[in-house]
């Protein structure tokens, strides 16, 4: 149930907020809010806090740039009581969050707000009898910092997947993003090291795709705002460090009808609906045209590369982990498909509307996937691989980029006005990288020629 605005000025009466934070996401995904004192909390729960729009990269023309923020009010957390900062004498009093829609001056939604976007795709679903739930596992790293507080690519611990303490000193800082997670109303699912050294990985529960979309924006802050207090970095960077497993963030997607689980279906291929089949299709379809959004970074193509769980090629599998699909072994209610490429890097918004647009594109047209490859990829031969029709993800953030302008289902997903601004900037992303002198290329070259 939705609290009223009454209810929700009396939470913040008792809990001593003092600041409430009015948060949304740009383009980039880039968590962004506007801040307001005791004084407006009324007016900003009514949705009429204004912000200029053009001070935002690629959100509107300057004709347009009034834009307002209403707030979605089931979304209110209050934080957890963080230490105190000493930059910060003034650190009286609690802080609250609600996460805002964005729409123009009189009302009508706007159309380049990331949250916008999702909630097209949510609705195009419910309009075939769906709802979609997603569950994440976000893998991000805990880095030492200099005396001065400069982030470094040092690991903290030495320690592997699932190891105990107390080699794992991860653990205490992990136990407090916990702890301060579930304060906030987060179900955890579970939390523990991963492969690499220093590497986490905290999953949270399954739920509707936007409010999962929400909980990873609050997720990366929680995580990086305790790690500080513990003196590190924590960073959703997808390969910080070459030579070892990437940082991804599985999502693992099923959809319901009625209450009912719509993958499952125990007479089924591989105990999977109709439907289930379809989605997955529909995934494995347009694949190479959404990684662009779901890994956005030029850094994203270096963990998707072989050798470190991460997926390269477009297939799915009941079994193994090299595919880009996987199927978990629980069916019933649990029967999910996890799809593996995306990284913390992305916008959760886009990422989510993509995948949902791809997946219901492959019910609509009643697509068929490929049969199911068990054996691991990485093994196969080229041959092999032409035979069984297995493509490659994109190999770079250029590629996905052509990629993405080529499929016509991403694309209308995101809409003119995104995919125009989220096109353009990952242009110039990728042009600035290409014409930097990289460090490799010192180390390899200089002395050589
Ligand atoms: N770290 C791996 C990746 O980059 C995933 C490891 C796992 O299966 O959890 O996707
Ligand atoms: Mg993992
Ligand atoms: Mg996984």
């Amino acid at each position: 149930p939705v609290p009223t605005a009454e209810a929700l000025l009396n939470t913040m009466r008792e809990q001593d907020v003092k600041f409430l934070r009015m948060q949304f996401t740009d383009i980039l995904g880039t968590t962004k809010n506007v801040e307001v004192p005791e004084r407006q909390f009324e007016k900003a729960l009514r949705g009429d806090v204004t912000f200029d729009g053009s001070a935002i990269e690629g959100f509107t023309r300057v004709e347009e740039s009034d834009m307002l923020l209403r707030p979605d009010l089931s979304t209110f957390a209050v934080y957890p009581q963080f230490s105190r900062d000493p930059r910060d004498p003034d650190d009286r009093g609690r802080v609250a969050r609600l996460i805002c829609d964005v729409t123009l001056p009189d009302g009508t939604p706007f159309e380049g707000d990331p949250r916008q976007v999702l909630r097209r795709q949510v609705d195009r679903a419910r309009a075939l009898g769906f709802e979609m739930f997603v569950g994440t596992e976000p893998e991000f790293f805990l880095f030492e910092r200099t005396p001065d507080g400069r982030g470094t690519t040092v690991t903290h611990d030495k320690a592997g997947y699932f190891d105990l303490a107390p080699i794992d000193q991860g653990e205490r800082v992990r136990r407090d993003i916990v702890n301060k997670l579930l304060a906030m109303g987060f179900d955890i699912e579970a939390a523990h090291h991963e492969v690499a050294p220093g590497q986490q990985e905290i999953d949270f529960r399954y739920a509707p795709a936007l409010e999962t979309a929400d909980r990873i924006a609050t997720f990366k802050f929680v995580v990086k705002r305790v790690a500080l207090e513990h003196g590190l970095l924590a960073s959703f960077l997808p390969k910080p460090i070459a030579g070892v497993s990437g940082s991804g963030m599985h999502c693992h997607l099923s959809l319901f009808r009625d209450g009912v689980n719509a993958f499952a279906d125990p007479e089924g291929e591989h105990g999977l609906s109709r439907a289930g089949l379809q989605f997955i299709a529909g995934l494995l379809e347009h694949a190479e045209g959404m990684t662009a959004v779901t890994n956005p970074l030029v850094n994203s193509y270096k963990r998707l590369v072989p050798g470190f769980e991460a997926p390269v090629n477009v297939a799915w599998s009941t079994s193994n982990r090299s595919a880009l699909v996987r199927i978990p072994a629980k069916r019933g209610a649990s029967t999910r498909a996890e799809l593996r490429m995306p990284d913390a890097s992305c916008n959760p918004y886009l990422a989510l509307a993509v995948i949902l647009a791809s997946g219901l594109d492959g019910i609509e047209q009643d697509l068929e996937p490929p049969p199911a490859i068990q054996r691991n990829i990485f093994k196969m031969t080229v041959r092999e691989k032409r035979h069984h029709r297995v493509r490659e993800l994109p190999t770079d953030l250029r590629e996905a980029v052509d990629e993405l302008e080529k499929d016509g289902v991403v694309a209308a997903a995101l809409g003119e006005h995104v995919l125009t601004h989220f096109v353009r900037a990952k242009r110039a992303e990728w042009q600035e990288y290409s014409q930097t002198i990289h460090a490799w290329e010192l180390d390899r070259y200089l002395d050589l020629v």
